[in-house]
This record gives C-alpha cells, sequence and structure tokens, in this order.
C-alpha cells in the first residue's frame, strides 16, 4: 500500500513527460549551444518549450530564463535585481518559502533593509500594510516580493492586486509562483518576476524559471558560457526543459473538481475526528489541506502513517528537518502546541475516495494512540 499524499514537496514525473525527457537524453542529447545538427535539435526542441511555456503567462519567450528550480530563481531575482541597482529595501510577506527568506537575510547582513507584511489568521497578505509600506517608501524599494501560493496552508494571494499596486507606485513586483504555475492560471502580465519549479506539477526535478519581463535591469548570480541570455550561464537542461513543457500539457487535464470534492470529504472528516483546519479553507490551492491535533505531535503522526503507507508532512520538506515550529504556522497566529500538531496533505489526480477512507481510519486510530504522550 503506498498512498502519496505530499505533493506540495514533489510529485510524481507523468510518464508521458519521462518519454520526453528521455528522447533528449539518449536520442537528441546534443548540447543546445552547439552548432550542429544534434545541437540544433536540441536548441529547437528547447525554444518551442520555451514558446509553450512564455504563452502560458502571457509573457514573450525571451522573458523566460530557465534556472535549476525555483529556489535559484528566487535568488537571482533577489540578488540580481540587488546588484543591478543602488536602491536598499526588499519588502516581503511574513509567510514566504527560505528560499526568498535565507536570501533577504544574506542581503540584511550586507546592509538591506528587509520589511515583512504581516498576514492574517487566514494566511492572506495584509494589503493594507503592504500599500501604506509603497505609498510611503516608493523610491527605496528594490522589490516587493509575495508568493502566489503558499507552500505550507495553500492560501491564494490576489497577486494581480498586488501587482498592480506595486506598478501605481513604480516599485517592481516579483511573486515565487512554485505552488501554483502549471496548477493555476499565472497571467504574469500584472508582475514584473516571477519565479517557477517544474517538480511542483509533474516535471522532473532541478529545473525551473524566472521569467524577467523586458527592459527590467538584472545582473547574474552566476557567471560562465553566457547561456540563457547572459542571465543564467551552464549548459541548458533540455530534457528537464522539454519535460517541463510538456508536464504544462498533462496538467492541462487533471481533473481540480474531482480533487477539490475528494478534499471537502477529508476536511469534513478531519473535523470530526478533532482536527482543527489551518488556513483559509476557500481561498487555497484545491489540493491541499492543513490541520492541527492540538494533542498530537506531528512528527509523531507522520512516522506512524509512513509505518502503514501514507506519505505527508508536517510542511515544507526543507524545513521539517528543523527544530523551529513553521514560520507561516506562527504568521497566521497558531499557538506552539498547534503549530507543532499541524500536518499538511497534499492530493493529486491519483487520490481516491477510498484511500481517504484508509487515511481518514489510521489518522483516527493515531490521534487516539498517540494522544498526550
Ligand atoms: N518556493 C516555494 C513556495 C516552494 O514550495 C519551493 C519548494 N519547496 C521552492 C520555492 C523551491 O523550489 P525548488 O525545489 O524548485 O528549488
Amino acid at each position: 500500500m503506498k498512498i502519496y499524499l505530499d505533493n506540495a514537496s514533489t510529485t510524481k514525473v507523468y510518464p508521458s513527460v519521462v518519454k520526453e525527457m528521455e528522447k533528449f537524453m539518449v536520442e537528441e542529447y546534443g548540447n543546445a549551444s552547439s552548432t550542429h545538427a544534434l545541437g540544433e535539435n536540441a536548441k529547437k526542441a528547447m525554444n518551442i518549450a520555451r514558446e509553450k511555456i512564455a504563452k502560458e503567462i502571457n509573457a514573450k519567450p525571451w522573458e523566460i530564463i530557465f534556472t535549476s528550480g525555483a529556489t535559484e530563481a528566487n535568488n537571482l531575482a533577489l540578488i540580481g535585481l540587488a546588484k543591478a541597482s543602488n536602491k536598499r529595501k526588499i519588502v516581503i510577506s511574513a509567510i514566504e518559502h527560505p528560499s526568498i527568506t535565507e536570501p533577504c537575510r544574506y542581503l540584511e547582513s550586507i546592509g538591506y533593509k528587509i520589511v515583512r507584511i504581516p498576514v492574517d489568521a487566514q494566511g492572506h497578505l495584509r494589503i493594507d500594510r503592504l500599500k501604506d509600506e509603497v505609498e510611503k517608501n516608493s523610491s527605496e524599494i528594490l522589490v516587493v516580493s509575495v508568493m502566489h501560493v503558499n507552500n505550507i496552508i495553500g492560501t491564494v494571494q490576489d497577486i494581480v492586486k498586488i501587482g498592480e499596486l506595486c506598478r501605481k507606485n513604480n516599485v517592481l513586483f516579483h511573486s515565487d509562483a512554485a505552488q501554483s504555475f502549471g496548477k493555476l492560471a499565472v497571467d504574469a502580465s500584472k508582475l514584473d518576476l516571477m519565479s517557477a519549479s517544474g517538480h511542483k506539477f509533474g516535471a522532473g526535478k532541478g529545473i525551473g524559471f524566472l521569467f524577467i519581463r523586458e527592459g527590467i535591469k538584472i545582473e547574474p548570480i552566476i557567471y560562465g558560457g553566457g547561456q540563457e541570455r547572459g542571465i543564467r550561464s551552464g549548459t541548458e537542461n533540455v530534457p528537464g526543459i522539454v519535460g517541463l513543457a510538456k508536464a504544462l500539457e498533462m496538467q492541462k487535464k487533471v481533473n481540480k473538481d474531482k480533487i477539490m470534492k475528494i478534499r471537502q470529504e477529508l476536511i469534513e472528516e478531519l473535523q470530526k475526528i478533532g482536527g482543527k483546519i489551518n488556513g483559509s479553507i476557500q481561498e487555497r490551492i484545491y489540493n491541499n489541506v492543513n490541520v492541527s491535533f492540538p494533542l498530537v505531535e506531528a512528527g509523531t503522526l507522520i512516522e506512524y502513517l509512513s509505518k502503514k503507507g501514507i506519505y505527508l508532512s508536517s510542511g515544507s520538506a526543507c524545513d521539517s528537518k528543523k527544530e523551529k515550529e513553521d514560520e507561516t504556522l506562527r504568521a497566521i497566529g497558531l499557538s506552539d502546541m498547534e503549530a507543532k500538531g499541524a500536518i499538511r496533505i497534499t492530493l493529486n489526480e491519483e487520490t481516491s475516495m477510498k484511500d481517504i477512507a484508509f487515511v481518514l481510519k489510521e489518522i483516527g486510530k493515531a490521534v487516539k494512540k498517540l494522544k498526550f504522550k
């Protein structure tokens, strides 16, 4: 028995994506920079993929810079912009992923000022607070960075509204769309920069991109052969890139309503066994549930479920080994105990009602058994 409910951490790669990737590993394996036919074929395939991806978000193909994933894209966005400007203030939300908060911590250590805008109890950005900040200090702000979908509680931010607010005040706006690109419609026309990651929606690990609006000044953070318009040197990951475009196509076939229906059932049943849902019930990505069992420690529960073949996490995989409670859960006002008891369940199109019934039965047993321990 294997029930995988950790799709926000990473996803299974679609077999059709593997097939497409394999072609560019064992047949068309040329270097996209080589001028012979094998190289030309790789370049052509890469550029077709780039066009598809750009079209998906209303961008131009040359505004897509392929990276190794969203961590690199986020670092490139923040540090690359910082290197190209003399503005010294960065505004972020209080629930950003470490691939935003850590480069910010680095920039802070070399003299930048980081402003963290709080979120409400549902995980929504306090837009009034952001408005105050950008209206008062627009000339000092290098960039505002607010994630589209939170990786822990799945809250969806209104990035169009935030983008409009920033543009009105002549401030650049970046959004980390690692948890949304591929799954939700994203229109980059209101954004200036946007990060995405392939392995969150059925493409391979180690591929992603940064959308950079034409005309924005940015410096590379990796130097070398000048690939990706000199913004991101390094031999292009052609199999990863064609796989990313293929996964995008596959995602269009996903029946989101079916996943939402199963999730609704799961939420109601979790509440019946004493679970408290964290974050907004309505405005969260269709496959996310975050639930606390206050008298049960999440790590112990996850270990118990893992032994039964049920795989889920307590938060982001990058964070889960750390002792500290997750910052997102603290930012929405959870107590220590609630945060320590929070588990994240992220469904996919393979999750069935039968799976959910088994998971609920096992969680029910575990909650009774593990309480007060
Ligand atoms: N941002 C968010 C919101 C994420 O969930 C993740 C993945 N945990 C990342 C960035 C990092 O993406 P990658 O694994 O592609 O580096």
